[in-house]
């Protein structure tokens, strides 16, 4: 549909004799997804919503040509029933804080020069001309910037790990194998800002000392790779990658190699294995990879979230990142709000802030008015949150004391209808079906746990069933390889913990 609209405001244009007055620009994702197709109209910010093809006639005619907004295409305020015209006012987005997303939706991600206009790739000019590579390492841990992509690892200490090994050839790699359901996080950054991950990515290797950098990009992410390929390409023509970027003696390349959509291998020892060419399996740690990972060499892994925040945190200085979020979660995260929720969308929020004000202020609340019911974040891996966690600050330990956690930014909104059993089966399924088979408990245990939830959901179960149920779930979590087999049970047992009663009301012997 959205480029059934370029194409209509392109022809139109031409049509008018316009199109030396006016320039039709496709950018990235704006984030409203429920509010799309979305067209801004610069200078003057008016934001217009839920465009269809036929509206590029009045776009054209009333808003370039007489310079009057066309107020239907107003986004509407649902509760106070006015019309928003600028895209800050809308309560969408005035809680978010955008790093990350910066310039998605802003710039045209297939133009190089747009990104650089916009300040881009002076970060890695700053670092290659005017820093040391441990300056650089100090920054980022001075920033204290954690892993986005659900461990929530400190990554300039993974920096610092890898550039002191000994082994003069290193690695980094950037893991944009996004396989939670419903999270598109990466995809959207890739999509509308690749430039972002390049120039953080170089600004990474000079730091650790890689000469070479590798992409882990899902083969179902078509737009992105594209994009990506595009993005490369110009960076090498302006010698932004390749032999002796900024005249140092530092170069640096990236390849791109394709996932095939397995959950599993966004674990990065999975990754790797699958970067060689071998099966998409976890290896048992340590070694990690920032001491022995591609083909044994040291190898940095990062997401494609924590790399977009690299470039503005040495360009801007660690100080200005730490000023934002909380004691130990700094910055910013993102996250795709799925599920019964009025705003469906991408979202980026400072850190502290709390659930509620994501699900009503910036959500708009639950469709048709119902009652909310519990959220899910951190994807499959994670746990549900009720009401009475609501006002817990965003943070990756808050989420972890409320047996849930931050993850790669999956948020599932879940209203008073669902059925808490129904949600813990769909989760587990997909980790049953995703893992990878090494090991026992994750491979037959998640197998065993899917039977006896559906043997409950069948009203076949009994309290033994349930209690032997408990302990499988901690069975398989404690004694799994990898994260995967380490937190499948994580959606049982928290809505075992939270919705115990949904559980009991299908067991048979009990009056
Ligand atoms: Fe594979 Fe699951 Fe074991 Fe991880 S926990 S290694 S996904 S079988």
């Amino acid at each position: 549909e959205s480029e059934k609209v370029q194409r209509n405001l392109e022809l139109i244009l031409k049509a008018r004799g316009y199109e030396k007055e006016a320039k039709v620009i496709k950018t990235g994702c704006f984030g409203f997804c429920e509010q799309g197709p979305i067209v801004k109209i610069e200078p003057e910010n008016v934001f217009y919503v839920r465009v269809n093809p036929k509206d590029a006639k009045d776009i054209i005619d009333e808003h370039i040509i007489k310079g009057r907004k066309v107020e239907r295409l107003l986004y509407k305020e649902p509760f106070e029933k006015k019309k928003i015209d600028i895209q800050e006012n809308i309560p969408f987005y005035k809680k978010q804080l955008r790093i990350a997303l910066r310039n998605c939706g802003l710039i045209n991600p297939e133009d190089i020069y747009e990104y650089i206009a916009l300040g881009g790739y002076e970060a890695l000019g700053k670092a290659i001309t005017k820093m040391s590579r441990d300056k650089v390492i100090e920054t980022i841990k001075k920033s204290k910037l954690r892993g986005r992509g659900g461990g929530g690892f400190p990554t300039g200490i993974k920096w610092e790990i890898a550039k002191k090994q000994k082994n003069p050839v290193k690695f980094i790699v950037c893991n944009a194998d996004e396989g939670d359901p419903g999270a598109f996080m990466d995809r959207s950054i890739l999509e509308g800002d690749p430039h972002s991950v390049i120039e953080a990515m170089a600004i990474g290797g000079y730091a650790i000392g890689a000469e070479k950098g590798i992409i882990y990009i899902r083969a179902e992410y078509p737009l992105a790779i594209k994009r990506l390929k595009t993005a490369l390409t110009q960076a090498r023509e302006l010698g932004l990658l390749g032999k002796n970027i900024f005249d140092s003696d530092f170069s640096f390349d990236i390849d791109i190699k394709y996932g095939a959509g397995a959950f599993v291998c966004g674990e990065e020892t999975a990754l790797i294995n699958s970067c060689e060419g071998k099966r998409g399996e976890p290896n048992y740690k340590p070694p990690y990879p920032a001491e022995e990972g591609y083909w044994g060499y040291p190898t940095c892994v990062n997401n494609v979230e924590t790399l977009s925040n690299i470039p503005p945190i040495i360009a801007k200085g660690a100080d200005w990142f730490c000023s934002i979020g909380t004691e130990n979660s700094k910055g910013t995260k993102v996250f795709a709000l799925a599920g019964k929720i009025n705003n469906v969308g991408l979202v980026e929020v400072p850190m502290g802030i709390t659930l509620r004000e994501i699900i009503y202020d910036i959500g708009g609340g639950i469709q048709g008015g119902k009652k909310f019911k519990a959220v899910q974040t951190g994807g499959p891996s994670g746990g549900v949150i009720t009401e009475n966690e609501l006002d817990t600050p965003i943070d990756y330990d808050s989420l972890a004391s409320i047996g849930s956690m931050m993850g790669s930014g999956g948020m599932i909104v879940m209203d008073e209808t669902d059925n808490m059993v129904d949600i813990a089966k769909f989760y587990l399924e997909f980790t049953m079906d995703e893992s990878c088979g090494r090991c026992t408990p994750c491979r037959i245990g998640t197998k065993r746990l899917y039977e006896m939830l559906n043997k409950i959901t069948d009203g076949k179960a009994t309290m033994a069933d349930l209690d032997a149920m408990k302990q499988l779930a901690y069975m398989i979590k404690d004694s799994s390889l990898c994260g995967l087999g380490q937190t499948a049970p994580n959606p049982v047992i928290s809505t075992m913990k939270y919705f115990w009663d949904e559980y009991l009301a299908f067991i048979k012997d009990i009056d």
